[in-house]
This record gives C-alpha cells, structure tokens and sequence, in this order.
C-alpha cells in the first residue's frame, strides 16, 4: 500500500534499523523500545491486522512465528522473549499493517496484572 509506513519501510523508502530481511518478510527494531531488545517481524504483504488474514495466508504466518525464536535468539534472547500482536482498534494498534513484536532482555512483567 503507497501510504502504510510498514510497507514504506519494507520497500526501503523509510530507513530502519534492519534485523533481517527475506523475499517474504522484513524485520526491523521499534523506534520506540520498551525492552533492550525490541524489534518487529512484519510481513512485506500489507495485510492490515491479523483479522485480514485467512487460509491463503496460512503459510506465511506459520513461516513468521517460527522465524520470530530463531530472530530473537540472533538478537541475544537465549532466555526467551515475549510476541505481541495487537490486533486492530480494540487490541492497541496503531500502526494497520499486520506485525509481530518480539521483546525481551531486560525485566518483563505479567502481561496481565491481577490484583
Ligand atoms: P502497534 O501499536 O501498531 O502494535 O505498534 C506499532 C509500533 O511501531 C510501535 O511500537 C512504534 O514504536 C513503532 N513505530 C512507529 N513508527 C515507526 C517507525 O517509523 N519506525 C520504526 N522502526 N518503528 C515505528
Ligand atoms: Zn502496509
């Protein structure tokens, strides 16, 4: 899509720190970290979120989530990490090309507090 800043970026047209890069998919680290590791597994098709995709995509999002430990553990992650995807208005997203967060190397809470 001309104007998705995920896909600029994968077309390189906006700069990025790289983590890796393949015909399928690019991963880049947040501008905005939350975690000394933080980077970004992003397919290059724009699909908006993960509520656009469907079976057609199924390989494609298999391929991500085993890519995303072995990405991690390049980026130091030997102990684990933790994925998030927000999914649309209702999950926090903000930026509508579907991408797979990967975060860890510093103190990672409960994702969920109870009280
Ligand atoms: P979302 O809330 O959509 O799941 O996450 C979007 C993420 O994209 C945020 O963590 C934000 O910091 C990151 N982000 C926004 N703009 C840019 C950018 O121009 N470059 C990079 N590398 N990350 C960005
Ligand atoms: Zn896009």
């Amino acid at each position: 899509m001309s104007d998705c800043l995920f896909c600029k970026i994968a077309r390189g047209e906006i700069p990025c720190r790289k983590v890796y890069e393949d015909d399928d998919v690019i991963a880049f680290h947040d501008i905005n970290p939350v975690a000394p590791v933080h980077f970004m597994l992003v397919p290059k098709l724009h699909l908006a979120s993960l509520m656009e995709a469907d079976e057609a995509h199924a390989a494609l999002l298999g391929r991500m989530l085993l890519l995303a430990p072995k990405l991690a553990k390049e980026q130091g992650l030997e102990n684990g990490f933790r994925t998030v995807i927000n999914t649309g208005k209702g999950g926090g997203q903000e930026v509508l090309h579907l991408h797979i967060h990967i975060i860890g190397g510093g103190n990672i809470p409960p994702m969920v507090r109870r009280s």
